[in-house]
């Protein structure tokens, strides 16, 4: 089983739209939506959620008012000024302690300190993950809550049910729709994967978020490829990245033109391939057989460590 990782410097290069085109060229392959903080494949693969479960990514604390009896100790603890003097009366005083759920941020000092346990630690609920059916198989995506963090374990998480139902179903390959940037998420979505292609374009922004992505990639030696996208909106510094990319040992497998049709396809909800049958079908289709190219290589090459 392999795993492909489709990864952008920053969002809007156009990483979903070529996922979603992988998705469509791909057979048996399994989905994953990493991007949590601002998942979109969803618009264009449209999935049909069959399993839907709680995502926990941390701990939370609340006061049993019954219990509390305003000693005001895990005020005195709380480092992230959580506990408020603001609780019902209970039989013993006038005025309990409360936990501020957004101030918390779940360390569970106030816990080992209350002296008369009345405070609860239960797993907080930051957000939902799903398991569902699109019309090239299986997909999974998550939706964190607003203001929610914990989004690198969330993405660990995903891609470890993508992997399980790709072993189950005896499917090949994992497509994943890498979370942006090169912080925590976008570690969690390449840690271990066999390839990662990293979509830019040709933008001073993008060429140096680029550079920043490749260093990440090389730190954790994940084999790296590139694609320019909408290279021909700026020729010169699509040609600067492709130089560049060179010097580091990054192969650019492929180059695709701005193309309007993109937008439509993604205003219908189809992958470009399924959408648009002129040159920039043919042009995602080579980039594929690259990247399926460089995977086999891959694989090669880890078969003769
Ligand atoms: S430490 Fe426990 S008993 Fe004391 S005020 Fe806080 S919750 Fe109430
Ligand atoms: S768990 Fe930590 S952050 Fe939350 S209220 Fe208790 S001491 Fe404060």
């Amino acid at each position: 089983m392999k795993e492909l990782v489709v990864i952008s410097g920053k969002g809007g290069t156009g990483k979903t739209s070529i996922v979603a085109a992988f998705a469509a060229l791909a057979k048996k392959a399994v989905l994953a939506d990493c991007d949590v903080d601002a998942a979109d494949l969803h618009l264009l693969l449209q999935p049909d959620i069959k399993q839907s479960h709680d995502f926990s990514g941390g701990k939370l604390a609340s006061v049993i008012t019954e219990k509390c009896i305003g000693c005001g100790r895990c005020e005195e603890v709380c480092n992230f000024d959580a506990a408020i003097f603001n609780g019902p009366a209970n039989d013993v005083v006038e005025i309990t302690y409360t936990i501020d759920s957004i101030a918390c941020e779940g360390c569970g000092v106030c816990v080992h300190f209350c002296p008369v346990d009345a405070i609860e630690f239960k797993d907080a609920i930051n957000g939902k993950w799903f398991v569902s059916d699109t019309r090239f198989g299986p997909m999974l995506h998550a939706k964190l809550g607003i203001a929610e963090e914990n989004s690198g374990k969330l993405v660990s998480l995903i891609r470890k049910e993508a992997k399980r139902i790709a072993a189950e179903q005896n499917r090949n390959l994992i497509i994943v729709d890498g979370s942006p940037g090169i912080g925590c998420p976008v570690i969690a979505s390449i840690a271990g994967a066999d390839l990662v292609l990293v979509v830019t374009e040709p933008t001073i922004a993008a060429q140096h978020d680029l550079d920043r992505v490749a260093e990440l990639t090389e730190h954790f030696k994940i084999p790296t490829v590139v694609c320019i996208n909408k290279y021909d909106i700026n020729v010169k510094i699509a040609k600067a990245i492709e130089k560049e990319s060179l010097e580091r040992n990054l192969k650019v497998v492929g180059k695709i033109a701005y193309d309007v049709a993109v937008t439509k396809a993604q205003i219908a909800a189809k992958s470009i391939v399924e959408y648009s049958n002129n040159g920039l079908k043919e042009q995602i289709v080579s980039l594929w057989e690259s990247v399926l190219d460089t995977l086999k290589e891959t694989a090669n090459t880890k078969g003769t460590k």
